[in-house]
């Protein structure tokens, strides 16, 4: 790739390390030309399941969403950015798992309850009760509630 400071074409890797649990590979890269450092993540394109949602239509699975969900969920917890990022391979894993083409938005919303249950107990309750409604929505924002389910 080119270099992002002076967009020379040659640039040499410096240290290469696994992270996230061996799920991405973390490059230091220098720039021949003008010698300045940066940082690829590198990790496997695999095809996820598309979600079909309550009504009925489908739409690709959005991790980005997902993940803003998640740090939703766990605002000012102990919880790392590490462990989120391994929480989401974890539920991609599962997903992968089924062997389906398809999954529902209710299944993912239980593999996702699934994994906070083991990573923050306040974020799984916080991420519960706004998926399956239980109460007070407002207080966790619209963006969980959206997560995996319908829009
Ligand atoms: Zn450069």
């Amino acid at each position: 790739m080119y270099c992002p400071f002076c967009s020379a074409t040659d640039t040499k890797v410096i240290d290469s390390r696994l992270v996230s649990d061996g799920h991405q590979i973390r490059r230091r890269r220098e720039c021949v030309a003008c010698q300045e450092r940066f940082t690829t993540f590198e990790s496997a394109e695999l095809v996820m399941p598309r979600i079909i949602k309550r009504d009925g239509s489908r739409e690709p699975f959005n991790e980005d969403k997902m993940r803003s969900g998640l740090v939703r969920a766990l605002e000012k917890r102990p919880v790392s950015v590490e462990q989120v990022e391994l929480s989401i391979n974890k539920v991609k894993s599962q997903m992968r798992a089924t062997g389906e083409r398809e999954i529902s938005s209710e299944l993912l919303g239980n593999i996702i309850m699934g994994q906070l249950k083991d990573l923050d107990k306040v974020a799984y309750v916080r991420f519960a009760s706004v998926y399956r409604s239980f109460e007070d929505v407002k207080e966790f924002g619209e963006e969980i509630a959206r997560l995996g389910s319908d829009k």
